[in-house]
């Protein structure tokens, strides 16, 4: 871990670290014990004041540093996620880290295009002014879908508006985030940057409940963020929430199948579906239900699943054998209500890992809990649709609201449907394309607050007045 510029082990108990493609154990890590905590908060602290002094050209000097190490670590980096995560190698080099690089990358600009309003006379004789200033230590916790890509969400802009941190990475995946914390020593100073191991009640609650932290930032489960607001309350703290999703893909009759079928195989399926934006819930017109069905089965079918260095792999495992028994209970319990029909999968994979065949679930409806829970996993459902009207309100009816595609040729169509969904993001005619410009963050139990973009800048800084009497 990294506490104050030192590198330690944690002194608290040690977490197994599996390889889910296997099921082998690939190294025991030690959490941080409560005194660790401290003194990683107590580092953050002291680092601050300094920190916050800093030109945002020198911090961005720092982060594009950390970009370039990243860059140049970038198969280290990949071969470590793709063991601990059972992700294909060859796709955490060439989408992950190269999004990672360019998250520091982009922060580095954009901590230096971050300007106030304008001066201004509200009241006569007295000049107001606006600053945004960074919220000082922020407690920063990270899920297992994409360890080290997290991080750098989190990271990234937190660092870049002058703030501290203390990161937590999942208990089930710290070895991208400590391999971070080794180089990333070398870049910045003292105390700025800590990471400490450790499990969510043990290491992440007192975390989110210590009085020094100003700010929470965590992405994970609902359920985790309704227990992270309530430790939050009791020292009032900022918090930033990105919890889970259930994205619905409105296809109407007009749509190209092809690029559907195409994109739902891959957006619907990658990282194993353990992600967020999957496109998970489709909703198909009535003409175009049939052949869309029949098309995505057989395309799915040919999903290549394999350990992460296979050739050609496609989906790699899920995270742990408590992930595939929860997601193929949510297809026993789908099957058990006789109306749908598993198209394809629908199946554990014999022998070692934790590998659970990439599924279609066909003629769901609205009320299924496959079509309203987040199931993370390789499984998407089919629900026939007869009108636009009806479409929307299935659509929203969802207590996740983080993200959603539309499927359509007719433009005035996409953009009428949009406008209603009640999303974080709306994708037309694609899914799943993020970039660090514009915003990801989500609605009702989605949470709020965002990553990337200069939004995310926003939410690590607070706005402050100054008035000048003249
Ligand atoms: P999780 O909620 O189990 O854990 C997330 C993090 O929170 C981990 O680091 C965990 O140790 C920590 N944690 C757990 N309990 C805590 C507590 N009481 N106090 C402080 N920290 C605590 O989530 P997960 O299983 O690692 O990740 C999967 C979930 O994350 C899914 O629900 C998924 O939808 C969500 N997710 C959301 C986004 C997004 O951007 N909205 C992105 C990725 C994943």
């Amino acid at each position: 871990m990294l506490i104050d510029h030192q590198l330690v082990p944690g002194d608290g108990e040690s977490e197994t670290i599996i390889n889910p493609a296997t099921g082998e154990i690939l190294c025991e890590v030690g959490e941080a014990s409560s005194e660790q905590v401290n003194r990683a908060v107590s580092a953050a602290v002291r680092a601050w004041d300094a920190w916050a002094q800093t030109t945002p050209a020198e911090r961005a000097g720092m982060l594009l540093k950390l970009a370039d190490i990243i860059e140049s670590n970038a198969e280290q980096f990949a071969l470590l996620e793709s063991l601990n995560c059972g992700k294909p190698y060859a796709r955490v080099l060439a989408d992950e880290i190269p999004a990672i690089a360019d998250c520091f990358r982009y922060f580095a600009g954009a901590a230096r295009c971050m300007t106030g309003s304008v001066a201004g006379e509200y009241l006569a004789g007295h000049t107001s002014l606006i600053r945004r200033d960074p919220v000082g230590v922020v407690a920063s916790i990270a899920p297992w879908n994409y360890p080290l890509m997290m991080a750098a969400w989190k990271t990234a802009p937190a660092l870049a508006a002058g703030n501290t941190v203390v990161l937590k990475p999942s208990e089930q995946t710290p070895l991208t985030a400590l391999l971070f914390a080794r180089l990333a020593a070398e870049v910045l100073p003292k105390g700025v940057l800590n990471i400490i191991c450790g499990r969510g009640p043990s290491v992440g609650q007192p975390l989110v409940e210590h009085p020094q932290v100003r700010m929470v930032s965590v992405t994970g489960d609902v359920s985790t963020g309704r227990k992270i607001l309530q430790a939050a309350a009791g020292t009032v703290k900022r918090t930033h929430l990105e919890l889970g999703g259930k994205a619905p893909v409105i296809v109407f009759d007009d749509a190209n199948l092809e690029e559907v079928v195409n994109g739902v195989r891959t957006f619907g399926y990658y990282n194993a579906g353990q992600d967020c934006t999957a496109a998970c819930r489709i909703y198909a017109g009535p003409k175009i239900y049939e052949k869309l069905v029949a098309d995505l089965s057989s395309a799915v079918s040919t999903l290549k699943m394999g350990t992460q260095q296979e050739e050609g792999v496609e989906l790699g495992p899920l995270i742990s054998d408590r992930q595939r028994s929860r997601v193929a209970s949510f297809v026993e319990r789908a099957q058990m209500t006789g109306h749908v029909e598993v198209t394809t999968g629908g199946k554990l994979r014999q022998g070692p890992g934790f590998f659970y065949e990439p599924t279609v679930i066909a003629g769901a409806r609205q009320d299924d809990e496959i079509v309203q829970r987040e199931v993370f996993g390789p499984v998407v459902s089919v629900t026939r649709f007869s009108d636009e009207e009806q479409v929307v309100g299935w659509a929203n009816d969802s207590q996740y609201g983080l993200a959603s595609s539309v499927w359509t040729t007719d433009i005035s169509r996409a953009m009428r449907i949009t406008r209603r969904l009640q999303y974080g993001c709306t994708w037309i005619n694609t899914h799943f394309m993020l970039v660090n410009e514009m915003p990801h963050g989500g609605l009702k139990s989605s949470g709020y607050g965002k990553d990337m973009s200069m939004y995310a800048l926003e939410d690590y800084t607070v706005a402050r007045h100054v008035m000048v009497k003249l």
